[in-house]
């Protein structure tokens, strides 16, 4: 990987959890290291192929200052986030925080923080058999695209599938979107909890009927095991209704159980 850092920047600024720290402010500094697979004007010679630093400086600078956070690990999960979207050339930006007037009784040299912010390519699976399927399966990716840090990139043609587990219920419509995004895992789970909620979801029957289902996949360079989510999906390998739309945008080429009971529908939506 390629990289480029800014090195202690000095800023005064007003974060910390005690009333003095946001009254009186202390200064921060801040380093920040940008990583690229590949950084063109390392090659090129070319300002256009490279970031601008000036631009990353006063990033930093405008947070630090006008913020006044509780905790030095938001706000540079804060900067990481608005420099990573700031140039679409940075795969992965690392921040590091120091508060060497941190109001601690004792000898120290400063408190710290390093907070990651990365772009990984995920997976979403989408899937609903209640009221109109095909118009809330569009309105689920309109606000999937709405996300901050979130930028669909591809999305397979849906399919009509048979349910899965609760078999009393309406054929679903399934499909699989492709995104590029630098939030957490869990923080694009909320997200898409969040749709599910706006777009009407109740959790009633498990497996049962529902008016919009997404879930993560599969997310480059993240294995997750925690109570809330795992990734990759743990039952993505037995499911034809993701096996299909995976097949056909080139993410799966192994075999696919039962996958008569799905069909294609003939839509597709650009995106
Ligand atoms: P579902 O009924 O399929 O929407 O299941 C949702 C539940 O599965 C939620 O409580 C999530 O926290 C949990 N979960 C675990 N892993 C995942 C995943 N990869 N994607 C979505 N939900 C997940």
């Amino acid at each position: 990987m390629d990289k480029i850092s800014l090195k202690e920047m000095k800023l005064y600024g007003f974060t910390g959890c005690l009333p003095e720290e946001k009254k009186n402010g202390q200064y921060f500094y801040v380093s920040i290291d940008m990583m690229f697979r590949e950084l063109k004007g390392a090659v090129t010679d070319e300002l256009s192929d490279t970031v601008n630093y000036a631009e990353v400086y006063s990033i930093a600078e405008s947070i630090v200052k006008d913020s006044s956070f509780d905790l030095i690990e938001h706000l540079a999960y804060e900067i990481g986030r608005k420099v990573i979207s700031s140039c679409e050339m940075i795969d992965a930006v690392k921040v590091l925080v120091r508060k060497p007037d941190a109001p601690v009784d004792g000898i120290f040299e400063s408190m710290e923080t390093e907070i990651t912010v990365r772009r990984s390519e995920a997976v979403i699976s989408f899937g609903s058999n209640m009221g109109d399927s095909e118009q809330t399966i569009r309105l689920a990716i309109d606000a999937i695209k709405q996300i901050e840090g979130v930028e669909v990139k591809r999305c397979s043609s849906l399919y009509w599938t048979e349910p899965v587990g609760y078999e009393n219920q309406d054929d679903f419509l399934n499909g699989c979107l492709v995104i590029s995004t630098y939030l957490k895992p869990t923080e694009l789970l909320h997200e898409l909890q969040r749709i599910e909620l706006d777009l009407g979801r109740v959790r009633t029957i498990k497996n049962g009927p529902r008016t919009i289902d997404l879930d993560i996949l599969l997310m480059s360079g993240v294995r997750l095991d925690t109570e809330e989510l795992t990734i990759p999906h743990p039952r993505m390998y037995e499911r034809a209704f993701v096996l299909v739309p995976l097949k056909e945008l080139g993410l799966y080429n192994g075999t696919i159980p039962d996958d008569k009971a799905v069909r294609p529908s003939g839509i597709k939506f650009e995106v």
